[in-house]
């Protein structure tokens, strides 16, 4: 699933290819996709107005629309968003929708499984900070998310820490990949009790999910499963990975072997000398 790296990835590339670009044409293929909404209403929100610019909260895309509209988009397990500059997209029997600039261009929201959504969030939404919060906690890349605020959004929960980190309303933007890479390295096992984290822990995983989520960006996201950036490129991010798919490989700090585990019914690889349970 494509966690904050590749939605980060994917914004910046689409600001520079569409930011400032008129849509011109909304084609809609598979309703599901925009559902509740109807797929001409849909298309009405959408059609003719300008991308005011690009911003992300967590693993929500958001397109701003100059109608104050903001077009969101999450991908889910295997949405992808291919952006054509001129001349006929590839061929993909997974395209959901197409939208269609006025330069030419063409973005194809294609998916194989059909989790991924697009919705339309109105200008004139009563509490749009309030909506967003209920579904985004903090960025961890904000300047707010200090050591002491994560001590005091883990203080007191007795939940795996790995399952604290993956709940998207306390940390926006971590998944499975860059929540087992980050606990790796703080040094920390992944079914402690969040609230058991001494200050130094804390400390050692705020810096550790920055540093990786960080990593993720530099190299263009990870391409496990189906993801790829706006122009179908994979991104570098698998081949750093230290413990998350390497079930039986040595531990690249001691040597000893990672092992797979389930946490918060996600599959979860750690090292069991680097990581110990106390
Ligand atoms: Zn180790």
């Amino acid at each position: 699933m494509p966690e904050l790296p590749e939605v980060e990835t994917i914004r910046r590339q689409l600001a520079d290819a569409v930011g400032g670009r008129s849509i011109c044409r909304v084609r809609v293929l598979d309703p599901l996709l925009v559902a509740p909404e109807s797929p001409s209403r849909f298309r009405r929100a959408v059609e003719g107005r300008q991308v005011a610019s690009l911003g992300r909260r967590g693993k929500y895309l958001l397109i701003r629309l100059d109608s104050g509209d903001t077009l969101a988009m999450h991908l889910r397990m295997t949405g992808r968003l291919h952006h054509t500059p001129s001349g006929p997209a590839p061929d993909d029997a997974h395209r959901r929708a197409r939208f269609t600039f006025d330069d030419g261009s063409t973005l194809d929201f294609s998916d194989t499984r059909r989790f991924g959504r697009a919705w339309i969030v109105p200008a004139d939404h009563p509490d749009p900070e309030g909506y967003w919060r209920a579904r985004a906690g903090v960025e961890p890349l904000d300047r707010a998310f200090t050591p002491a605020l994560l001590g005091a959004l883990l203080a007191g929960r007795s939940a795996p820490i790995k399952a604290s980190i993956l709940d998207q309303r306390i940390i926006a933007g971590v998944g499975n990949i860059y929540a087992d890479e980050a606990l790796f390295q703080a040094g920390i096992h992944p079914t402690r009790p969040a609230g058991s984290l001494g200050a130094g822990e804390v400390a050692a995983l705020r810096g550790a999910i920055r540093d990786r989520l960080r990593a993720g960006i530099r190299s263009g996201g990870a391409s496990i499963d189906r993801y790829r950036d706006t122009i179908g490129t994979a991104g570098t991010m698998q081949d750093m990975l230290r413990v998350h798919r390497h079930e039986g490989d040595p531990c690249p700090r001691c040597g000893a072997t990672v092992v797979k585990t389930r946490v918060a019914q996600r599959g979860t690889y750690f090292c069991p000398t680097c990581q110990p349970v106390d």
